[in-house]
């Protein structure tokens, strides 16, 4: 008998390359997209790497603007969109990681620009119709087709460079992904099989990365395994974990992908009970008896921070924080109460081991 429950898989349409000197191919998928005046989008640290792949495209390239930050101010935004319009560009290149995919977002959804993504993180972002936009503390989240990148280019070479810890942040923040994915309430087979091996892929790779940290075949191992997180991120809902880091990086500013990292071993620990099934996935992707402790151990083993005292959030704002992530996370499957939130986040604050 089929017990599988009704489900719908709405498939987004996006062309993936992946392959050490791929990013060589940029002016052909630019060209296939009909673009005569690229902008190139990226963080200031990658300014000479985006530099470097607008060069072949001579005028294919209508500039480069290096301004990108974490969670997409609107007024970075806003002067980003009047450089692009006064430019002419007819595409938008992102070049980095989350917060580079966050502009190019950001720009997409003013000027309906198309967006060609050559990630050098593994936070999943272009492979999603997700937008973020961050204006006076407050960080304002929405979905629109037309921002989700139409081609995306994973060539290992740009991130051989990321240093180790940034490198198994993101990862960590790719995993939590496929983490809630795995309970979404949305989930169907489909999604289970992808965050499964996204989850088995970051694994792997990040086991094997501190000792091979420029190996090409580990750096697009964990590529693809950013795909397929960020795609299952695209597919479902997210529930506790993502409400979480929400709410604490939003009203604190806290560096994203470190705060995944720290909440997630947690936010497992916490909900592991209530979910055999998932439960049992996340042992067989990470290939551990004990997920919770794994996903700390890793976080560990790079030198993240361990508490978010040390992040800089105050004790007396725990109880109000774990309300406000209990309240928004109520439309999802696993909806721990708040006592049950605020006792998560005491030992995340206190960086107590995940149990
Ligand atoms: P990031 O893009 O800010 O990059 C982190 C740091 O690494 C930056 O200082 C950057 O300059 C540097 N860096 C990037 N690539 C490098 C390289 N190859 N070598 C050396 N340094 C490099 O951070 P992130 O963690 O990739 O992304 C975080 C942002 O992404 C957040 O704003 C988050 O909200 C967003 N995000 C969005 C989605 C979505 O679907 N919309 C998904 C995940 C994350």
């Amino acid at each position: 008998m089929n017990t599988t429950p009704a489900y719908t898989y709405d498939a987004a349409p996006q062309r993936v390359l992946h392959g050490p000197g791929r990013a060589a191919e940029l002016g052909a998928e630019l060209a296939r997209l009909g673009a005569r005046r690229a902008l190139l989008l990226c963080s200031p640290g990658q300014r000479t790497l985006a530099e470097r792949l607008a060069a072949p495209l001579g005028a294919g390239c209508a500039g480069v603007i290096a301004t990108a930050r974490v969670h997409v101010p609107v007024a970075l935004a806003q002067a980003a969109a009047a450089q692009a319009r006064a430019l002419q560009a007819d595409a938008l290149v992102a070049v980095g990681g989350g917060s580079t995919q966050g502009l190019a977002k950001a720009l997409a959804l003013e000027l309906a620009l198309p967006v060609l993504a050559l990630p050098t993180t593994y936070a999943g972002s272009e492979a999603t119709a997700i937008y973020g936009l961050t204006d006076q503390g407050h960080k304002r989240t929405g979905r629109e087709a037309r921002v989700r990148p139409l081609g995306v280019i994973y060539d290992p070479e740009l991130s051989r460079a990321l240093p180790l810890a940034t490198s198994v942040a993101s990862a960590l923040n790719g995993m939590a992904h496929a983490v809630e994915a795995l309970y979404a309430p949305d989930a169907s087979p489909i999604t289970d099989a992808l965050a499964r091996q996204g989850l088995r892929l970051f694994a792997q790779g990040l086991t094997g990365l501190p000792a091979a940290p420029q190996d090409l075949a580990l750096r697009g191992q964990l590529l693809s395994a950013a795909w397929l997180c960020g795609h299952v991120l695209d597919q479902t809902r997210m529930g506790l974990h993502h409400r979480l880091c929400h709410v604490l990086g939003g009203r604190f500013d806290l560096p994203h992908a470190e705060l995944h990292a720290l909440l997630l071993p947690h936010v497992v620990a916490t909900l592991a009970p209530h979910m055999p099934g998932p439960l049992q996935a996340l042992r067989e992707a990470l290939g551990q008896a004990e997920p919770a402790a794994a996903l700390q151990a890793l976080a560990d083993s790079a030198g993240l921070p361990r508490s978010l005292q040390a992040l800089g959030v105050p004790a007396d704002a725990l109880a109000e924080l774990a309300r406000q992530a209990a309240d928004e996370a109520r439309s999802h499957r696993l909806t721990p109460d708040m006592a049950t939130v605020l006792a998560l986040l005491q030992r995340a604050h206190a960086g107590l081991p995940a149990a």
